[in-house]
């Protein structure tokens, strides 16, 4: 490209052309001749010949002038006509030309100039170049222009323009310098439009990046399923290259461990719609398999036809063993790797399930050592947990296959043997049990031995029976067992049970304790460890048995928890409760007092009427003395009743608690429903926090969730006073348990309380702490 349009040139051959135009001019001048007059006389004659030769010569040169002028007018018009080819092809050439002047100026450019900068081509004129040019690519521009003409130049440079909407666009600039007549400098430019194809390496360039560091590996294959193209992800996951995998079936990959339902299922879900999201196992080029969470989608041409399929994966094995761990957690008790109370549970269930299927036996036996608190005590909690890792081990070897030994917590287990024909036929293996527990041991360099009691029943029963009846049961057949002399196993009489309940504990007995007033409270006291002050008392009901002495709750409350008499009892209680809070304070002594509400007690519609009615009799007293404590599991049985009343009672000035917190897995959903002023910790958590990891964490969740929830929160279960230290430390500063005081008759309550002193190692624990909960 020169960069100059080409003008047509005018015919140059003259010489022949006059020739011709002069024989042409002749012959007419010849022809009109012959039509002129005749001169008879010579001198005439001979001026007159003189005058027709110069006419004749005019004339000539008359026809040949015309003939001259008619010849120019039709080159002007071929001129004229080619100039205008020329403009039309200058204007619309498919790209942007123009000349530039020594000062850089552009002294004319065509349409498509105009057009690529979205101006007119005439505004372009006069105007400097480089303005239309971004900032970023002035320097490129500067660069190509001054190495113009040099043997290494650069045939073209591409660079971006600046429109008048203020987008860019990229264009293929390519010059030429000239010098002009004047002998100055010119440069002839022609810019090429090449955004389209720069946006498109743009994007490809930026889909290759994403492609090769994207964090999920990427295989892509034709439809046949040869795989295509990988990306660096892909290598890092499954230790192969791209090289010794292109070409090649994704098979390669497979672990082993799907069958071929699996993939037949990943086909079809594919075809039908179009992608599959899966996790599944694949085999790593070093044969190690890893776990992957993986998409695969298919990618229609045009025409609709599968033309591939792209898979993204990651690896989530690490995700898949923490998932694992947790379930291990969850199920199993850390110290002995033994089933825990959860998974005992879900294993009762089955076993119970599968007697009845097979009509076949069932022993649970529950188990708690004899003497292991001495070792404890006498050897240190690190070789007490060394001990009960091997004790854990020796009873589990002489299990059978099926059975399951777990761990309660301290020195509790409880193993369920299942497949039995007879009650006999678990003798031998309940002998065998017994001999594992009580070996001696090689701990920590030195012989150990313990024993243990065994309590065991069967199932099933005449009376039908759930999984805690059966716990329940052994339970208590292992108490017998203690009882009896340690070492030893007890079997649950059923019979007896039954006859002693029905005999001691009938309905009727326990109205009639209520009518003759056998019934009294006990008061347990509720300290601030850190602030050194009693904060209340709970009351604690007790039958004063005329024949069998003090009798605790759970001897006689299960019976009536389904009858009316529950309700009339818990009144009893309240009211009971009420006189002791006026005696004391007539006394002087204001202490805010709490009642354990039952179940069934909390279900009544009129509760609140009926608690009004209640505290109508003791108008002295302000309500707020008088708190309520609902059992977690009581609460959340109906969760919409429960919360309407604990607002009615909070209205009244009467506080409530949820008991045994933490026993009945309450979502923080349900919980962040009840407005209740005390969350107490139940005391399982509490007692074993000292030997039990999990459950201080348990004790750290709820004690932050009360905080979470703005309420207090107390512990009970407290036996020592180590306890109380490790709770200061965790932020709980409310206490109740045996380590503080045993619930006690109200006429010993002044002067425990006017006696009473904190430890001083709690002042101290405190002091390292973070702020109390609540
Ligand atoms: P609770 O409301 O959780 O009461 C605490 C129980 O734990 C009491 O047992 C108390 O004596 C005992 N305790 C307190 N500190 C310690 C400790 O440091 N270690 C141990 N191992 N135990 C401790 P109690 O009096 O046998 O009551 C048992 C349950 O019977 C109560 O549990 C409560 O749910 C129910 N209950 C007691 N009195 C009443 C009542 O008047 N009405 C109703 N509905 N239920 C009652
Ligand atoms: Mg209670
Ligand atoms: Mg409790």
């Amino acid at each position: 490209m020169n960069g100059q349009a080409a003008r047509p040139e005018p015919s140059s051959d003259t010489e022949a052309g006059s020739t011709a135009l002069r024989q042409r001019a002749e012959a007419a001048v010849h022809a009109a001749a012959g039509a002129l007059p005749s001169l008879d006389l010579p001198a005439r004659a001979l001026h007159a010949q003189g005058a027709e030769a110069a006419l004749h010569e005019l004339q000539v040169h008359q026809i040949e002038l015309e003939l001259q002028n008619e010849e120019l007018r039709r080159t002007q018009q071929d001129l004229s006509e080619a100039r205008a080819r020329y403009f039309d092809l200058y204007d619309l050439a498919p790209m942007g030309l123009c000349s530039t002047d020594e000062h850089g100026l552009i002294r004319e450019a065509n349409m498509s100039l105009g057009r690529l900068l979205g101006r007119s081509s005439a505004s372009l004129c006069g105007q400097k170049l480089e303005q239309f040019i971004c900032c970023g690519d002035q320097d490129a521009y500067h660069r190509y222009r001054l190495q113009l003409g040099l043997p290494s130049a650069a045939p073209t440079c591409e660079l971006r323009l600046c429109l008048e909407d203020g987008s860019m666009r990229w264009v293929q600039l390519q010059a030429v310098a000239l010098l002009d007549a004047r002998g100055q400098s010119q440069l002839r430019l022609a810019l090429m439009d090449i955004d389209q194809r720069k946006r498109a390496e743009a994007d490809s360039v930026l889909a290759a990046s994403m492609f090769d560091h994207a964090g999920e590996g990427i295989m892509v294959t034709c439809a046949q399923g040869e795989i295509v193209a990988v990306n660096q992800a892909f290598t890092r996951i499954t230790g192969y290259q791209a090289a010794e995998v292109l070409g090649r079936n994704p098979r390669l990959l497979n672990s082993g461990r799907h069958g071929p339902e699996f993939f037949a299922h990943m086909w079809s879900q594919l075809q039908r719609e179009g992608s599959v999201q899966l996790d599944m196992w694949n085999r790593h080029k070093s044969g190690n398999l890893y776990a992957v969470t993986q998409t695969i989608s298919a990618v229609r041409g045009t025409g609709g036809a599968i033309q591939n399929y792209v898979g993204l994966f990651s690896d989530i094995t690490q995700l898949q063993e923490q998932e694992a761990r947790l379930l291990r957690l969850n199920h199993y008790d850390p110290l002995t790797q033994l089933p825990n109370r959860l998974l005992l549970a879900e294993r009762l269930q089955q076993a119970m399930a599968q007697a009845q299927l097979q009509g076949r036996l069932l022993a649970v036996v529950f188990l708690d050592l004899d003497g292991f608190k001495a070792v404890n005590d006498g050897h240190g909690h690190e070789v007490g947990d060394q001990m009960l890792i091997a004790l854990a081990e020796a009873m589990s070897f002489t299990l059978r296959e099926g059975d399951t030994l777990a761990r309660l917590g301290g020195d509790e287990f409880v193993a369920v043997l299942g497949d039995l024909t007879s009650v006999a036929e678990a003798q031998p293996l309940l002998q065998h049990l017994l001999s594992a527990s009580a070996q001696p041991l090689s701990v920590a360099g030195q012989s150990l031995q313990v024993s243990a009691s065994l309590g065991v029943t069967f199932f099933p029963q005449d009376e039908e029976m759930d999984a805690d009846q059966l716990l329940r049961q052994a339970d208590q057949a292992m108490y017998q067992a203690k009882l009896a002399g340690k070492n030893r196993m007890h079997l649950f009489d059923a019979q007896h049970d039954r006859s002693v309940r029905g005999h001691h504990e009938s309905l009727q007995g326990i109205a009639q304790a209520l009518a003759a007033g056998e019934f009294v409270l006990h008061f347990q006291p509720k300290v601030d460890m850190v602030a050194g002050h009693v904060v209340g008392a709970e009351a604690l009901i007790r039958w004063q048995h005329p024949q069998r002495g003090l009798l605790p709750p759970a001897v006689f409350l299960p019976v009536i928890e389904d009858h009316a008499l529950a309700i009339e009892l818990g009144e009893w209680v309240i009211d009971q409760a009420l006189r002791q809070i006026a005696a004391w304070q007539s006394e002087g002594l204001v202490l805010p007092v709490s009642v354990n509400i039952g179940a069934r007690q909390l279900q009544q519609v009129d509760f609140v009427e009926r608690l009004q009615r209640l505290l109508a009799r003791h108008a002295e007293l302000a309500p707020g003395l008088l708190e309520l404590e609902v059992l977690e599991t009581s609460a959340i049985e109906d969760i919409a009743h429960v919360t309407r009343l604990i607002a009615e009672c909070k209205a009244l000035g009467v506080r409530f608690a949820l008991d045994d917190f933490g026993t009945g897995y309450s979502s923080l959903t349900y919980l962040k429903r009840l407005p209740v002023a005390q969350l107490k910790i139940d005391q399982s958590f509490v007692r074993d926090m000292l030997d039990n990891p999990v459950d201080i964490s348990i004790l750290q969740g709820v004690i932050g969730m009360a905080r979470a929830f703005g309420c207090e929160v107390i512990a009970e279960g407290v036996e020592t006073v180590e306890h109380g230290a490790v709770l200061i430390q965790l932020g709980c500063h409310l206490a109740q348990g045996y380590g503080i005081a045993r619930p006690m008759p109200a006429g010993d309550l002044p002067a425990w309380m006017a006696a009473w002193r904190p430890d001083t190692s709690w002042l101290a624990a405190a002091q390292v702490v973070a702020p109390p909960a609540g």
